[in-house]
């Protein structure tokens, strides 16, 4: 039977099979025509070009010659045996080589036939030769493919070339698939749309994504994708927070009461920064509204996210309801308890915490505190997930993520209360916003882009190995005025010990070339037991040791506003944003802070530019920028399994424009036709409707 649409399995495809169809669909999870067709070419091969013999060398990469084949032999015995052609042109000759597949080679490269032959040529005894080349007669066949300049060249697996499944078949089938069915690609843009941002059609973008005539078609089939691809992505996310506005209701907030008053008047030790102002409001405004909030805040180290939290906490108790706080580890989870203990001096509410190392003594107790309501705020790690914990009425639940929550942890969060609680998301480090559009696009955002008054921004100097000197005389003096000093040293975990070596190795030639007789070293490892960690950062916490050394550990966690010099050894070896939070671990009282970036001498262009721009700037939301286009998208939000991501065509970093493009679209659409009942959306109710769909039969299977 000859399939006769898209959703055909590729089993039936001509040259596929059943092995070759298990190997597509066990390598790229390709199983349908469409599918296949939707596996775009990752790069292309200039094939306008044409070289003479005479003007190959042996650092080209794949370059083609025009030629005809005047003998061919086969030689060698057994596994050496190989067949030779001599190829020859109006400038000279050359071998050509295959080791395998000789009696497909030795049956159909003709003698004395006009070929184009394409390939990496080598050189060998004084003459070139390409091994394997890609043969094609000449003058070139045309025909969807025919004009080919632009060479398509697809991922495939090692796995997938033993099974004859190489870039080049890939285009093949491809090409077939594009004959025979191209015009059963339906259009899925609507038509104003394409108008309005000048858009080639579905088919013509297919056509030209594996075939382009040239590099301007090639662009316009690369531009219509990316539209596609991000438009659908923000459809899809807006219309999640458009249904969960209509559909979920949000306790009700109405009540600035006697916590929230007492708190600000009484017990709050500064003032507020404007910023922090600004989002308490947006949050005041969101909670009224009698609809489920989802809000991100964004600020960077420092901007003083606790409090802001804190405030809405009480305003949920204010109201009767109970609130949570998540952090993404234990420590953090401890630091957050601990904070707001302080800020709360012990009174006015009941504070408790649960993380995965509370005992089983402890948790029964809170289980029934909790569902009795005699806890107000609940601090903890993802314990607080667990279905065993039952509140008596949760309002709100603060997220302070570094791991954006599966689908399926909110879900469980929300089912904690009839009405779901309202969610306020903070990160921990700022965000690019082409990112946050595309992880957070279905949230409210709240930006505190303003650090609290009086803070000093920190000084950072990036110093070589023969500068150490300077450095400890630096230090001493800080130390001499009282501060105290970090000195972090890297961790990667296929080297654990080489890098304690390091640590070890760095505080004996402190010791030894900088004597501090009067002063104490804290000293901090990943290796160490729990109670040695905590002993040590303790005596850094109280002022007992001056110098903290240490490895990543203290990267998240550690409060000592006391400290006011941050050391980086290698720093070459951290990526942006972690120097950035490191360096935010000072800064935090009054004194000028400093950080200090300690490097060898050979540095990569990458290296240099992220110690560049710690010297050059303090803004958490420039740094993320460029570590964006440094890194790419998935390493920076460790989010790459989330799915949200895994964009086929788009760059986030590239592809700004047309982001912002997609999104006014949908913004705009939703706002003239919130259910898209109108007929000229229909596409896209459809595209919805099907992924709802997909969506419901996955949770059931
Ligand atoms: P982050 O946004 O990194 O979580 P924190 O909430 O931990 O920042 O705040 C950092 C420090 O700044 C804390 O010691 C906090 O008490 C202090 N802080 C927060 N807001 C202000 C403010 N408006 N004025 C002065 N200090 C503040
Ligand atoms: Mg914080």
């Amino acid at each position: 039977m000859f399939a006769s649409n898209l959703d055909t399995s590729l089993v039936y495809l001509k040259g596929v099979g059943p092995k070759r169809a298990e190997l597509l669909q066990k390598e790229l999870g390709i199983s349908t025509y469409e599918q296949l067709l939707n596996h775009y070419p990752f790069r292309y091969i200039d094939r306008t070009r044409f070289y003479k013999i005479n003007e190959l060398n042996p650092d080209m990469p794949l370059v083609q010659v025009i030629g005809r084949i005047t003998s061919k032999e086969t030689i060698g015995e057994k596994h050496k045996k190989r067949v030779v052609a001599k190829f020859t042109d109006d400038t000279g000759t050359m071998d050509l080589v295959w080791f395998q597949s000789l009696k497909w080679v030795e049956d159909h490269v003709m003698r004395s036939s006009l070929y184009i032959a394409f390939g990496k040529p080598t050189l060998f005894n004084n003459g070139f030769s390409i091994s394997h080349p890609d043969l094609e007669t000449y003058p070139r066949q045309t025909g969807i493919t025919g004009n080919l300049t632009l060479q398509p060249i697809y991922n495939t697996s090692e796995k997938m070339k033993k099974g004859f499944l190489d870039s080049k078949c890939i285009q093949k089938l491809i090409h077939h698939i594009i004959e025979l069915h191209i015009n059963e690609v339906r259009e899925n843009l609507p038509a104003y749309i394409l108008e309005k941002y000048k858009l080639i059609s579905r088919k013509e973008a297919l056509i030209h994504i594996h075939f382009p005539a040239n590099t301007s078609t090639l662009q316009h089939a690369e531009r219509r994708l990316k539209f596609e691809e991000l438009f659908f992505i923000q459809l899809q996310l807006l219309y999640n927070k458009q249904l969960r506005s209509l559909k979920f209701k949000g306790a009700l907030f109405n009540t600035v009461g006697e916590k929230v008053n007492t708190f600000y008047n009484t017990m709050l030790p500064f003032d507020l920064t404007n910023a922090q102002k600004r989002v308490i409001k947006e949050i005041r405004l969101d909670t009224q509204k009698g609809i489920q909030m989802n809000r991100l805040i964004q600020g960077d180290v420092g901007s003083g996210k606790t409090v802001v939290a804190l405030m809405s906490m009480l305003l949920a108790n204010d109201n009767g309801y109970q609130a949570c706080m998540m952090a993404p580890t234990e420590i953090l989870a401890r630091q957050h308890y601990q904070s707001l203990v302080d800020l709360l001096k012990g009174e006015l509410i009941s504070v408790a915490i649960l993380t995965g190392n509370s005992t089983k003594k402890q948790r029964t107790i809170l289980h029934q505190q909790l569902e009795a309501g005699e806890i107000d705020i609940l601090v903890g790690t993802h314990a607080l997930i667990e279905d065993k914990v039952q509140f008596k009425n949760l309002g709100l639940v603060v997220i302070d993520e570094q791991h954006r929550f599966g689908v399926e942890q909110r879900a469980k969060l929300w089912r904690k209360n009839v009405v779901p609680p309202h969610i306020l998301v903070m990160t921990a480090t700022p965000i690019p916003r082409t990112l946050a559009m595309t992880l957070y696009g279905d949230l409210d955002v709240s930006v505190i882009d303003e650090l609290p008054v009086g803070r000093k921004p920190i000084e950072t100097k990036h110093l070589f190995e023969g500068q150490r000197m300077r450095m400890f005389g630096f230090m001493k003096q800080e130390i001499a005025k009282g501060r105290q000093v970090y000195i972090v040293y890297p961790l990667i975990r296929e080297s654990e010990k080489l890098d304690l070596l390091h640590l070890e190795a760095g505080v004996e030639q402190m010791r030894y070339q900088f004597p501090l007789p009067d002063y104490q070293i804290s000293i901090v490892h990943g290796q160490m037991p729990n109670a040695d960690k905590q002993y040590e950062m303790q005596r850094f916490i109280d002022g007992k040791s001056q110098i903290m050394v240490a490895t990543t550990v203290i990267e998240v966690g550690v409060n000592v506003p006391n400290a006011s010099v941050m050391i980086i050894e290698n720093a070459e070896r951290f990526g942006l944003s972690q120097l950035h939070q490191l360096r935010g671990r000072v800064g935090r009282g009054a004194e000028q802070s400093f950080c200090i970036l300690m490097t060898g001498n050979k540095l990569g262009p990458n290296s240099k530019l992220r110690l560049e721009t710690m010297v050059k700037t303090n803004n958490g939301f420039e740094i993320s920028e460029i570590d964006l286009q440094l890194r790419g998208p998935g390493d920076i939000t460790g989010t790459q399994q989330s799915g949200v991501l895994e964009l086929k065509m788009a760059n986030l970093v590239k592809d700004q424009i047309i982001l912002q493009e997609a999104r006014n679209t949908v913004i705009e659409l939703f706002e003239k036709d919130t259910m898209l009942e109108l007929p000229e959306n229909i596409l896209l109710k459809n595209y919805i409707n099907k992924r709802t769909r997909a969506i419901a039969f996955d949770k059931i299977s």
